[in-house]
């Protein structure tokens, strides 16, 4: 009989950063054992790689990303996303033949658009983004649960390698994700407004809370828990991460604020002019939004 434990889904995963949504897949990964036979890691800094060593979350750590790929049959780029295309060039040349390369990028167009003129023949690149997180950052804010029961979004190009998309899917799934495939495109106009949207509104608002004259900026951070204090978590996300999604998801986010600006000037109208029954309208809408999403488990 028997009795060797089945080989992991892959052999060796290399992650490119190691923050808050790289230290929660090396976490998950190290929680179910069937994902992965071995787990290196690569950051910008060397201490970060001290602190992800002392957390013990990975089986090795290598300051060049080039050396943390080699070998690996699945790399998945967890860095903000302005570094993939450098990151990309400097580890193509080092890609195992039949690799997977995959990523966590809040957008999707633009790692097609950046990562995959690098990959080699035979390679594959399968995009993937998570639709979770925290307002945390770093290796130290992550946590193996960050992806129960949360979807994992695929974005692969046309004609990629079925069995590749797959085995992204099965590792997503391991992870503890719900998986969905969809068009890099509809992806970043989806993601424009469920979140790019309402953390640009959460910057803008907090900004011109900040903008006010001494005095009622003091009342402001006293009396916050009215609705303002919301809006200050999402907005204390890492600035270089957010400054990078909105420059490779610009189009969509555009029309969004569009959208959203047209509708605001309507609400605007409907005050100064007291249609009331527009105002509750449009509340009633907001509520029933919050109920199903409630329903969906999503809340
Ligand atoms: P994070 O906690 O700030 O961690 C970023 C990691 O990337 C750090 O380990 C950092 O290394 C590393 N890094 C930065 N530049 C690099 C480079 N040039 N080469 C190699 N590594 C580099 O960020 P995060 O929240 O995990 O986000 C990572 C990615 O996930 C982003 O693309 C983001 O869009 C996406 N995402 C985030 C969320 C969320 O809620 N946070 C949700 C879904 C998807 P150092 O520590 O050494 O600087």
């Amino acid at each position: 009989m028997n009795t060797n434990p089945p080989a992991p889904l892959f052999a060796r995963v290399a992650l490119l950063g190691i923050g808050l949504i790289g230290s929660s897949l090396a976490r998950a990964m190290r929680a179910r054992p069937g994902l992965a036979g071995e787990i290196v890691a690569n950051a910008r800094t060397e201490a970060t790689l001290a602190r992800v060593r002392e957390l013990g979350i990975v089986d090795r750590t290598e300051t060049d990303p080039a050396a943390a790929v080699a070998g690996a049959d699945l790399v998945i780029l967890c860095a903000p996303v302005g570094t993939y295309e450098s990151l990309a060039a400097a580890i193509a040349p080092h890609l195992a033949p039949g690799a997977i390369v995959s990523d966590v990028g809040s957008t999707k167009r633009s790692v097609i658009r950046d990562v995959g003129p690098h990959i080699p023949a035979g390679v594959h690149l399968v995009p993937a983004h998570p639709l979770a997180g925290t307002e945390h950052s770093g290796p130290d804010a992550g946590f193996a649960e960050l992806f129960d029961g949360r979807w994992a979004i695929l974005t692969p190009p046309a004609g990629t390698d079925d069995l590749a998309v797959a085995r992204v899917r099965s590792f997503w799934e391991g992870c503890g994700a719900m998986v969905e495939t969809m068009d890099a495109d509809h992806h970043d106009r989806v993601l424009a407004i469920v979140s790019h949207l309402p953390h640009l509104i959460a910057f803008t608002i907090c900004g011109t809370a900040d903008d006010l004259a001494d005095e009622s900026r003091g009342q402001v951070l006293k009396f916050a828990a009215s609705g303002f204090r919301d809006f200050t978590r999402i907005a204390a996300s890492d600035p270089v991460m957010w400054r990078d999604i909105f420059l490779n998801n610009k189009d969509a986010l555009l029309e969004m604020l569009a959208r959203f600006t047209e509708d605001a000037q309507a609400m605007a109208r409907a005050v100064r002019w007291g249609d009331a029954g527009y105002i509750e309208d449009k509340v009633e809408r907001g509520r029933a939004i919050r109920r199903s999403l409630i329903e969906l488990n999503q809340a």
